[in-house]
């Protein structure tokens, strides 16, 4: 029945190819977008002396979204490839194999499209995790609402190896002592995934009875600016995670840690369309706005990619989707990790970004 419900699913949130950057009114431009960069430049780059030696790398990819099924189009008319996003899939991990110095890979969800035969859900999600596998080193995922069309949670998380209790889908991890990874669970508030009397499930059901009149939930027809984010196919962050999320942010910066949120919903809206903004993306970012340590925040669902640079600093990248990437060509990348900097090398359609923490902003 879910399957039909997603009629809708990310029908905006292609909308704006060709997006610029968004840096915010009176920041200083402390980051700046680069196009995608041959190796060759990078390394020039990092040779003229501005930049030392990573601390550490690791890969990234979202929105692989694939299923064995005819390539189609968004509600917008964008093209999707569902068969050939493995294939970028398989290049991305021979090429972060290749490289050998990145610790980790972190998949931004959705790594199976809602469209995927129902008899199918299980061997392609095998089949991408299998892929994903081959990397030489741990992968985290994170869950997204196509998993969640074809997959319950209880089913999910664990093909997934998700380290959750009761089917959460939140976690943190440190590579190193002087930085900390929070993976933001986007559909812990959400009409899908959990079984239908949960509690999450009723919150998220009333929620939407009360914030979208139309009886298609994934409809944002007489939604306004930012409330057409409003829909079934996104999601929000729960009070006990926010309670987590808190005490985590507490003990970063008592450790002096910088910390990269990682959530498959967008958390600026700078960064993203209306229709793709995580529900309480407001709420999330007050709270990390009370901390310094927060530097960036990465995200995908918005298969057009997106960055910006918040009030506060906060840097804020969406991945640009592996599923829109005509046959032949890529989206993935990586990303060199440095004291005072994030540095995005994207590879073919995912643009390459340079983050730098805002100096204002002292841990
Ligand atoms: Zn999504």
């Amino acid at each position: 029945m879910y399957r039909n419900q997603n009629a809708f699913n990310d029908k905006g949130l292609d909308s704006f190819a060709g997006h610029l950057p968004f840096v915010h009114p009176g920041l200083s431009p402390i980051a700046f977008t680069l196009g995608p960069a041959p190796a060759s430049v990078v390394e020039a780059w990092v040779g003229d002396g501005r930049a030392k030696q990573p601390l550490f790398s690791f890969g990234v990819i979202s929105d692989v979204q694939h299923a064995d099924i005819p390539d189609g189009r968004s509600f917008l008319g964008v093209p999707r490839f569902y068969r050939h996003s493995i294939l970028v899939l398989q290049r991305a991990v021979q090429k972060w194999n290749n490289c050998k110095k990145h610790k980790f890979v972190i998949n931004f969800g959705d790594i199976v499209d809602g469209f995927c035969p129902p008899d199918q859900s299980l061997s392609t999600i095998r089949k991408v995790v299998d892929e994903f596998e081959k990397f030489d080193g741990p992968v985290h995922h994170l869950i997204g609402n196509h998993c969640l069309y074809n997959l319950p949670r209880d089913k999910l998380l664990p093909m997934l190896k998700i380290p959750s209790a009761d089917g959460r889908a939140y976690f943190e991890f440190s590579p190193t002592s002087e930085f900390r990874f929070v993976v933001l669970d986007g559909y812990d508030i959400s009409a899908i995934g959990w079984p239908e009397d949960h509690p999450n499930t009723l919150e998220a059901v009333k929620f939407l009875q009360e914030k979208n009149p139309n009886t298609e939930k994934n409809s944002p027809e007489g939604l306004v600016g930012l409330e057409r984010r409003f829909l079934k196919f996104n999601g929000g962050v729960g009070k006990e995670q926010l309670k987590w999320l808190d005490s985590i942010l507490q003990e970063a910066t008592q450790m002096r840690q910088n910390v990269v949120i990682c959530c498959h919903l967008p958390l600026d809206p700078g960064s993203s369309t209306d229709v793709a903004l995580l529900w309480n993306y407001e709420e999330v970012m007050n709270l990390i706005h009370r901390y310094n340590c927060v530097k960036v925040c990465l995200a995908g669902h918005d298969h057009k990619g997106g960055h910006s640079i918040d009030s506060h600093g906060v840097h804020h990248r969406v991945l640009e989707a592996a599923l829109e990437c005509p046959p032949g060509t890529d989206a993935f990348g990586y990303v060199d990790v440095y004291k005072d900097r994030l540095s995005l090398i994207g590879t073919d359609r995912m643009e390459s970004t340079e983050m730098c923490f805002d100096p204002q902003a002292e841990r």
